[in-house]
């Protein structure tokens, strides 16, 4: 009988809450049920966890950039007066186009008069379809230098990991998700079952979780917050669990404060292996109580 796919997104609204070191843990508990999925390409570091064997690698290239034939540019001008994103400059007597700044909006290619601009398609990325140390199938990206189309490669992160979950038959796919409230965010809740917020109390914390659940409420996915460091401001724990109440934010768990989230980071392990009997502790209770949430089978 073929599993029905679940999707979990494990998101924070900020970077540094230890969503990532959570999701790792996940990943090592949920075994071969799994598929990973490191949607945070902005600032992907679940290899470091995972150390991935790469098996696969393509270039994602998504939107368009324009370059300069310098054999047909006359050197008139015309496009750099038009760009207005200050892309196109002059060198020599030609003009080249920064590709960082090129928007490819197409504009400079209309105005000129010798055909010399081309539309290209933009390299926005590099993707991987890897094994990670735990025989875990990995789905990981890496955002070219200076491109900002995080979204478009989100997506196709993960797409290719629900693609490979569905042929591999597993029962979940797990996401890192993206810091913030962007369009990688959104990219990466599309499809989710639930949603996993990892937040810590601070002030800001709790206002990036209002970010959050107003962005969640709209996908209208079930949901559920983790409260890393709970212990360094009770106060401001306990204005979270009221929020998150009133929100019908499912509570999964209070983890305090332990070093050894930048212990276990350091010398690349999960906290599930580095400390199974401390905080690991923590991220078991959590998952069995995400698998409840979201009704699988208990193993
Ligand atoms: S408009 Fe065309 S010919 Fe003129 S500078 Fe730009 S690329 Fe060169
Ligand atoms: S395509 Fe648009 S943004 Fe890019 S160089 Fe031409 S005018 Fe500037």
């Amino acid at each position: 009988m073929r599993h029905q796919l679940k999707e979990i997104v494990v998101i924070s609204g900020k970077g540094g809450t230890g969503k990532t070191s959570i999701t790792a843990s996940f990943a090592v508990l949920g075994g071969a049920d799994i598929v990973l999925a490191d949607c945070d390409v902005d600032a992907a570091d679940m290899h470091l966890l995972m150390q991935p064997d790469i098996q696969q690698s393509e270039a994602f290239f998504s939107g368009a950039i324009a370059k300069i034939d310098p054999d047909l540019c006359t050197g008139c001008g015309l496009c750099a007066e038009v760009c207005r994103f200050d892309a196109i400059f002059q060198q020599d007597d030609k003009y080249v186009i920064e590709p960082m700044n090129c928007e490819g909006c197409g504009y400079g290619p209309r105005v000129c008069p010798e055909a010399a601009i081309n539309m290209l398609d933009a390299n926005v990325g590099d993707w991987y379809k890897s094994i990670s140390r735990l025989g875990t199938p990995l789905i990981h990206a890496k955002l070219g230098i200076g491109a900002d189309n995080s979204g478009k490669l989100v997506t196709k992160v993960k797409d290719e990991a629900k693609r490979l979950a569905i042929a591999e038959d597993k029962q979940i796919l797990l996401v890192d998700g993206p810091p913030g409230v962007g369009c990688p965010v959104v990219a990466a809740l599309a499809g989710a079952d639930y949603v996993v917020i990892v937040i810590e109390p601070t002030v800001s914390g709790i206002h990036d979780l209002k970010r959050v659940q107003e962005l969640i409420a709209k996908f209208r996915i079930n949901s559920g917050c983790i409260i890393n460091k709970f212990d360094i401001n009770l106060d401001v724990t306990n204005e979270i669990k009221k929020f998150i109440s009133a929100a019908g934010i499912d509570h999964i768990a209070d983890i305090p404060y332990d070093v050894t989230f930048t212990k276990a980071m350091t010398k690349g392990k999960t906290i599930v292996e580095y400390s199974p009997e401390g905080t690991g502790k923590y991220l078991k209770t959590s998952w069995q109580k995400i698998k409840q949430l979201i009704q699988l089978e208990s193993e």
